[in-house]
């Protein structure tokens, strides 16, 4: 699950992560009353106001400005609510802006110039360990870093049983450059952002840009957050940070119905019993000719609502130009499945334009196939993997 930029802010400031101070309006006098109210606890004269969206680089695409005076908080909260922001990160539809972030300007002038650097603690699978990568080049995407100066991105894996040792914060800073005053901060930032990271179960805890103020104070101006989805249950204060308008429409709906669903861009709409079938499906259909329009187990339990309901799912897509069932019946049924898929289709009978292939192996497959060749229905049985994929290839032709 994603979150929004200042959810993420919240989280670290609650691990003791200094942040930009900021506060959320979805309306333009919402976001002056915000910047007031930022004024009176911290001073600031000008603010930023931000797009709050599901997406990176909203800077570039007009979604972060700068408001010198509470007029142009107000014009400037009035243009970004309600606009479709197309940043490099979205489709070039963009993303609706339901609320903006509205923030103290912490690039204030001052003994120094600010300074921007990036930050991440991710996991690396390859190691089984957690990595903070960091750069002294903040603020531009770190990608472009990583092609055109790639000695310019360090890397400190951190040992899960140790966590974050007091050495490997101070390397951090000294990597950066940093000495006196920032040079302590950053080692605590970068300690209390790697206990957020460990804390919220996040698999990525990205800040771009870590800010050096003009008097040597560290804190996230920005914050992209990834938390993990199979353990949120240790987290329900999170749950409501969800923001399904942010998410696609039907994932959300397989994920009230408890089916694992992912949307992909393919012709060829699948559902499957486990994740790993699924897997060797969606490669099958690549083989056959064909790309995966989703990715969808439907678990242990297909039966006919299951069935249907993924059924439902899958018409959503228009691009779907022929559907593969392949399921393997081990504590379900292949027979239940097939009636199943029968009765759904009768359900759903004018809605199913596209050819359909079934699969299913395993117990009682026999009499599966039995079914849904005699069930009259435009619905094609294989026995084999092979035979299936040879199916889809076909229809496809
Ligand atoms: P992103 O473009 O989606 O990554 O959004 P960021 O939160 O990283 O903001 C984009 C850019 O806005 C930053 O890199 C800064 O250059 C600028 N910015 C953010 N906060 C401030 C601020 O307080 N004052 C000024 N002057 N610029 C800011
Ligand atoms: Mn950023």
């Amino acid at each position: 699950m994603n979150l929004h930029e200042y959810q993420g802010k919240e989280i670290l400031s609650s691990f003791g992560v200094n942040i930009q101070r900021g506060i959320v309006a979805t309306t333009a006098d919402e976001a002056v009353e915000a910047a007031k109210k930022l004024t009176e606890e911290t001073g600031t004269g000008w603010h930023v106001i931000k797009a709050q969206v599901h997406a990176g680089g909203r800077g570039k695409g007009g979604g972060v400005k700068l408001a010198k005076n509470l007029k142009e908080v107000k014009d400037i909260a009035n243009e970004i609510i309600g606009m479709n922001l197309v940043t490099p990160q979205t489709s070039k539809e963009g993303k609706k802006v339901n609320q903006v972030l509205i923030t103290e300007d912490v690039y204030y002038p001052g003994d120094n110039e600010p300074e921007e650097y990036y930050m991440s603690v991710l996991l690396d699978r390859a190691q089984g360990k957690n990595m903070i990568m960091y750069s002294p080049e903040g603020g531009m995407d770190i990608e472009t870093v990583a092609e055109k100066t790639p000695d310019k991105i360090f890397t400190e894996v951190i040992d899960p049983a140790t966590g974050i040792l007091p050495f490997q914060a101070r390397k951090v800073a000294f990597n950066l450059g940093l000495s006196g005053q920032a040079f302590k901060e950053m080692c605590k930032f970068v300690t209390n952002l790697y206990k957020a990271y460990e804390g919220s179960d996040s698999s990525l805890f990205e800040i771009n840009p870590v800010l050096k103020t003009s008097d040597d104070k560290i804190m996230a101006v920005d914050s992209k957050v990834t938390l993990d989805d199979s353990a949120l249950f240790r987290h329900k204060d999170y749950e409501n940070m969800r923001d399904i308008r942010e998410e696609d429409a039907t994932e959300v709906e397989a994920r009230k119905a408890g089916l694992s669903y992912v949307n992909l861009d393919g012709n060829v709409g699948c559902m499957v019993n486990g994740a790993g079938l699924a897997m060797a499906t969606m490669d099958l259909i690549k083989q056959a000719g064909g790309e995966p329009a989703n990715f969808l187990d439907v678990g242990g339990t297909a039966d006919a609502k299951r069935v249907e309901e993924a059924f439902r799912l899958i018409l959503k897509d228009e691009k779907v130009e022929a559907i593969l069932i392949n399921i393997f019946g081990g504590i379900v049924r292949c027979d239940r499945v097939a009636e199943g898929v029968v009765e759904a289709y009768k359900n759903l009978g004018d809605q199913i334009k596209v050819p359909i292939i079934v699969r299913l192996q395993g117990t009682n497959a026999d009499l599966a196939k039995e079914i849904i060749d005699n069930s009259g229905l435009n619905v094609e049985s294989a026995v084999l993997f092979q035979e299936a994929a040879d199916k889809v290839h076909e229809v496809l032709k």
